[in-house]
């Protein structure tokens, strides 16, 4: 048995837990120190509109805190976006950034952090695809994410997703001090996400960790928080759906949540992540976890069909509700059952523009932008097979 695992992430985890951020920065013994925050927040209206800018608003001046607000970050957080922010930040002398949001926001933070202690150009310092690889010199300013979705898990993992529109990747940046030294998980914040969304984030988490649970690079470790995120959202996603009062289910979605970042820092996820990158790098108006919605069934049947990893599926799909499930292939009804509950298992990503003419050139995308992921899959991915995946998923 061997792994490592380092998740400093200091997550303050429960119903209403927002209350209490003044206390982690004004006390001595507190997460985080600092006298100016820079509050990064989504150019949508719902952080607003919610009352949670105003509760964090509150906290700060609580703990004596001085603040400016970027509001700039949309879905699908982009290279010129984050180097704004990082300028805005250094210009009003910022010294540690809360971020208040989904996963964007908290990603669009890790870059913003980056960028503000080190300047310069983003992709100098990404160490994937066309990134020039440079370890930043800079440690990134301090960040608090307080997720108000239950999907990402960015609050606790290092990398931030960043598309360059430019070179059209969407990648993973990562830094000395990207990894949030406080997080905020309260599900109180979670419950007014629209249903679909609920839906789309909750897969995502999910898939984070079967992803993991697949993965070549599992171990006890990953395989243990992987399979009560699989459990937790399996067994809750629906109710939180159908009932968005429900704060004991949006807690145990929000917990497979944060359980599968650890999964990500703990183990691994596989290419299903890569092929989805390629397609809201080409449109940014797909959700993350829409497009994993769409290449899921496909993706994991093609590891089904060919028995790689047989047990794994089966304990899933036992994790999943199917407590009699004694062969692969029930992973994916049990998976498909899921999405019918939820109401995504009709997504078409005709809705979002894409053409069955892009596979080729996203498949390598795919491969060129994370072809990491594809070293963790449980046997080989050629760019064929990922352009049959595509055209498999496409409606
Ligand atoms: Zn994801």
């Amino acid at each position: 048995m061997s792994f490592n695992f380092a998740v400093s992430t200091n997550a303050i985890f429960g119903p209403g837990k927002l209350s209490e951020l003044h206390t982690q920065i004004s006390s001595p013994m507190g997460a985080v120190h600092g006298k100016k925050a820079l509050v990064v927040i989504s150019n949508g209206k719902s952080t607003r509109a919610n009352g949670y800018l105003d509760r964090l608003e509150n906290e700060l001046s609580q703990a004596g805190v001085d603040y400016v607000i970027f509001d700039k970050v949309g879905a699908n957080p982009t290279k010129p976006v984050v180097e704004e922010g990082g300028r805005f930040a250094s210009e009003n002398g910022c010294d540690f950034i809360v971020a208040l949001g989904g996963g964007s926001v908290m990603d669009a933070a890790k870059a913003i952090g980056l960028m503000a202690t080190n300047g310069g150009d983003l992709w100098d310092y990404v160490m994937l695809g066309s990134g020039k690889k440079q370890w930043p010199a800079n440690p990134c300013l301090p960040i608090v994410a307080i997720t108000t979705t239950a999907g990402t898990g960015s609050e606790t993992d290092a990398g931030g997703v960043i598309t360059n529109p430019e070179t059209k990747e969407k990648t993973g940046v990562f830094g000395p001090g990207t990894m949030p030294v406080l997080a905020i998980i309260d599900p109180e914040l979670m419950t007014t996400v629209p249903s679909k969304f609920k839906a789309y984030q909750g897969f995502d988490a999910m898939f984070h960790s079967t992803e993991g649970f697949i993965s070549r690079q599992r171990n006890e470790m990953s395989k243990m928080v992987a399979s009560e995120a699989i459990r937790n959202v399996a067994e809750n996603l629906v109710t939180t759906i159908e009932d968005p009062q429900d704060l004991d289910a949006m807690g145990k979605v929000a917990f497979g949540s944060y359980l599968s970042g650890i999964q990500m820092c703990v183990g691994s996820c596989t290419s299903a992540h890569a092929l989805e990158h390629a397609m809201s790098a080409y449109h940014e108006n797909l959700p993350h976890g829409a497009g994993l919605i769409m290449i899921s069934k496909a993706y994991y049947s093609f590891f089904v069909n060919r028995h790689v990893c047989d047990d794994r599926f089966i304990e899933m799909a036992q994790l999943m509700g199917m407590k009699d499930a004694d062969k692969p292939e029930d992973f994916i009804t049990a998976l498909m059952n899921l999405q019918e509950k939820c109401g995504v298992a009709d997504l078409k990503m005709s809705d979002y523009g894409i053409r069955p003419e892009e596979f080729e050139e996203m498949a390598k995308n795919a491969r060129a932008t994370l072809g990491i992921n594809f070293l963790n899959d449980p046997c080989e991915l050629t760019d064929e097979d990922c352009v049959s995946i595509y055209k498999e998923s496409y409606r």
